[in-house]
């Protein structure tokens, strides 16, 4: 072996390298949901907030006392020290999906604060006969008889399909009446500041072939493998959030 991979054009030194990548990514993954639930928090509290974070009920540490933008800081420092590890080993690769080149690098994606909101619309129908809630005769909370049935492999009485449920189609089971959610119906997905779900944010963004161009020196071709080492630089600032507002506070 000659220490080089030719299909992923990096060293390639045994399965113990591969471990290392694993690790090291999952590092830097650790380092930048850390920052994203910090974050988030700045929504809520402002930086000079302290926060406890070790210290026993009854005796408190002051070492172990932090400032919430430290924290901040402190998660945003060792993403990047997490993706110089990353960037200067082993590099993210980028992905081609077919119309466009996708840039994948968590570190530099996690500098776009933004994220995904989803707006969904639900429905709830009583457990029993499966009539929005409460326009049938059945009282929340008692239990009445009925029948299971499966329709489209879904079971009325556990509502799972067919390999988990464990009810016999035909038979009578004592069921209670509750309201359980029916219709999920997916209105709208949104790019918002602040997502419900602090770590649901952009894993991927178009390159221009420009910026290709710029990077590489030439436009690659779709089934190119191409590495980008660009979360091993220094920082490149944020986008939107909180961040930049709050680190001149701290
Ligand atoms: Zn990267
Ligand atoms: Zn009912
Ligand atoms: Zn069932
Ligand atoms: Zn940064």
């Amino acid at each position: 072996m000659d220490g080089l991979n030719y299909d992923t054009g990096g060293l390639y030194l045994g399965p113990l390298w591969e471990c290392a990548e694993d690790d090291a990514r999952i590092a830097l993954k650790s380092c930048i949901d850390a920052f994203n639930w910090f974050e988030d928090l700045l929504w809520d509290l402002s930086p000079d907030h302290r926060i406890d974070f070790m210290s026993k009920e009854r005796s408190v540490d002051p070492i172990s006392v932090v400032t919430l933008g430290r924290l901040v800081d402190d998660a945003h420092a060792w993403a990047h020290r997490a993706g110089e590890l990353v960037g200067g080993i082993f590099g993210c690769r980028m992905t081609h999906d077919g119309q466009d080149w996708q840039d994948e690098c968590a570190l530099s994606l996690m500098h776009v604060r933004l994220g995904n909101s989803v707006g969904m619309t639900t429905n709830y129908v009583c457990s029993i006969c499966g009539v929005v809630c409460w326009d049938c005769d059945h009282e929340p909370g008692n239990n009445y008889f009925i029948i299971a049935t499966r329709d489209e492999e879904v079971c009325n009485i556990c509502r799972d399909a067919q390999e988990v449920c464990t009810h016999t189609v035909g038979s009578t089971y004592d069921k209670r009446a509750e309201p359980t959610m029916q219709v999920l119906e997916l209105r709208e997905i949104s790019l918002v500041p602040r997502p419900r779900d602090p770590l649901a944010r952009i894993k991927g963004r178009g390159i221009d072939e420009t910026d290709l161009i710029d990077y590489f020196g030439f436009a690659p071709p779709s089934d190119a493998n191409l590495l980008c080492h660009k979360c091993m630089y220094t920082c490149e600032g944020f986008r939107a959030g909180r961040y930049d507002e709050a680190s001149e506070l701290v």
